[in-house]
């Protein structure tokens, strides 16, 4: 007997095996049975071409029942599991090949000419493909498989996976998921947001992040419930789903989304008993809105790819607007300088956390590793935060965002937060932008639904509120945001956009 992620996961499924584990929007369900059976036909395929413990199994294809198989598979076999986001292209898969080395990669059917010839650059033994009926090699070649695989034994410290960060603030890195990194916070996750066997959680999240795939499934395989499972986030689907679901997860744009909907009601939400937001800031309109509307509080909770959940409001207890919460059970977090001084309450830093959660490193980064870990093992997560006195942790922002003007450190949520008050505002983003004299000057973009709203009356407003360093130079005024897939706003974008408003 092990103590692997993938037993400790399965020792977790219902008695009954053909209890749902997943329904899909069209009305097909997938039993624990299946993903049991199916588990072991793909864990016998990998290792059959050749995947010994240990190795990579690079894996870049749509949302599917299958695709939570393969992570499954992978973990069953000791492999480790390394999902890619859909929207890489060609050089980019060629940079994720070359970085991680994987001896197989799962791609979408219509792709596997190109991935093809990329992996045979890059060394990677086999490509398989999956689709989302079901189809593709791997499942054809899962079928010839037997179903009792025995689950191959794998230590507390063995890599799980390595998932890539988001690349919000630069070329993502691999980060090393071990057994038990993944397993402790899923089963702490799971005990403190309360699931049963009764709850359904409504999924539209991507599964290659670790919100949509280690947060919202190991909650569910692990308290034997049931999920819907959406391709993407559809306002059609959800709000049909809704009425069956009791818990849904989601990024702060799904619920911006929703409330834009006149039929998200509190009618149609009376069956839900949690929403969750994270992977964004979420504002404290839209909190205050769903509140509104729904007669819920939504409940916000912090984390990274680098440690799954970090801290979380409480699921009883006040889940207090404008903050992730305080830190998990199991986990340590502090708010440092950059030197490492600890600082007091309410002093703003750079956050720092420690646990069972917490990474291995980055894959084949061991510079990049040692600089973002303390001697005593904190891992330094470059968002600046701030803990109250009641031990809620406030993000600020990040520190890569922070600018600086004149010599003065400004960070842009401040200002964000005056201007996202004004009338006429949707919602904006402040950047550093390069200036001779200052070396950065303060820039706003905003999206705004009121065309009264002038760059002079935001600057006028500011003026009047805030030291003269931290008042934007310029406001620009744009439909949207650029955000990348989990919902953040992409401010490398913009401020490459605006790089020479000042030369
Ligand atoms: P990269 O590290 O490649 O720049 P990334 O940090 O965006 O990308 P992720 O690991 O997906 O990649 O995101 C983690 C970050 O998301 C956190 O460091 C934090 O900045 C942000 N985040 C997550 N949850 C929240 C939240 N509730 N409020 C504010 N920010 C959040
Ligand atoms: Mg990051």
């Amino acid at each position: 007997m092990t103590n692997s992620l993938f037993m400790r996961i399965r020792d977790r499924f219902p008695a009954d095996l053909s209890s749902v584990l997943i329904e899909t929007p069209d009305g097909k369900t997938y039993s624990y049975g299946d993903a049991d059976t199916y588990s072991a036909r793909i864990a016998g395929l990998l290792i059959s071409l050749g995947a010994q413990k240990g190795d990579r199994i690079a894996v870049q294809v749509d949302k599917s029942p299958e695709a939570l198989f393969l992570y499954l598979g992978c973990i069953r076999a000791g492999l480790v599991y390394l999902p890619l986001n859909t929207a890489y292209q060609a050089g980019e898969l060629a940079y994720f090949m070359g970085n991680a080395s994987p001896v197989i990669f799962v791609c979408q059917p219509y792709r596997e000419t190109e991935v093809s010839a990329i992996a045979a650059e890059q060394g990677v033994k086999s490509v398989l493909t999956l689709g989302t009926e079901a189809d593709g090699t791997l499942v054809s070649g899962a079928a010839e498989q037997g179903d009792d695989f025995a689950p191959v034994a794998c230590a507390d410290d063995d890599l799980a996976a390595i998932l890539y960060t988001s690349g919000t603030t630069g070329k993502p890195k691999g980060a090393m998921m071990t057994q038990m990194n993944l397993w402790s916070n899923a089963s702490t996750l799971e005990t403190l947001w309360g699931f049963t066997g009764d709850d359904v959680l409504l999924h539209a999240l991507p599964i290659f992040h670790t919100h949509g795939l280690f947060i919202a499934c190991h909650c569910v395989m692990l308290s034997g419930s049931k999920m819907f499972f959406l391709p993407k986030f559809d306002r059609d689907q959800v709000l049909a789903l809704l009425p069956r679901s009791t818990v849904m997860m989601g990024v702060p744009t799904f619920y911006v989304r929703l409330l834009y909907e006149d039929d998200f009601t509190a009618d149609v939400s009376a069956n839900m008993r949690l929403f969750i937001s994270g992977s964004a800031p979420l504002l404290p309109e839209t909190f205050t809105a769903f509140e509104q509307r729904t007669g819920k509080a939504l409940l916000e909770r912090y984390g990274m790819t680098e440690m799954g959940m970090a801290t979380s409001n409480p699921l009883d207890g006040d889940r207090i607007v404008h903050t992730v919460g305080p830190a998990l059970p199991d986990v340590d977090v502090r708010v440092c300088d950059d030197a490492g001084t600890i600082l007091a309450t309410d002093e703003v830093g750079v956050l720092e956390a420690r646990g069972p959660n917490v990474f291995a490193g980055y894959w084949q980064m061991p510079e990049k590793t040692a600089e973002e870990f303390r001697d005593d093992g904190f891992f330094i997560t470059g968002d600046i935060a701030k803990i109250d006195a009641k031990g809620y942790v406030h993000i600020v922002g990040r520190a890569k965002d922070l600018v600086i003007s004149g010599g003065f450190n400004i960070y842009p949520k401040e200002i964000e937060t005056l201007i996202d008050k004004m009338d006429g505002v949707v919602e904006s983003a402040v950047i550093g932008v390069a200036h001779p004299d200052f070396g950065e000057a303060v820039v706003a973009v905003i999206v705004r639904n009121s065309d009264e709203l002038s760059e002079d009356d935001v600057i006028g407003a500011i003026k009047s509120q805030m030291a003269n360093f931290k008042v934007p130079k310029r406001v620009f005024f744009v439909g949207e945001l650029p955000r990348n897939a989990m919902g953040k706003v992409q401010k490398n974008i913009l401020r490459e956009e605006h790089k020479a408003l000042f030369a």
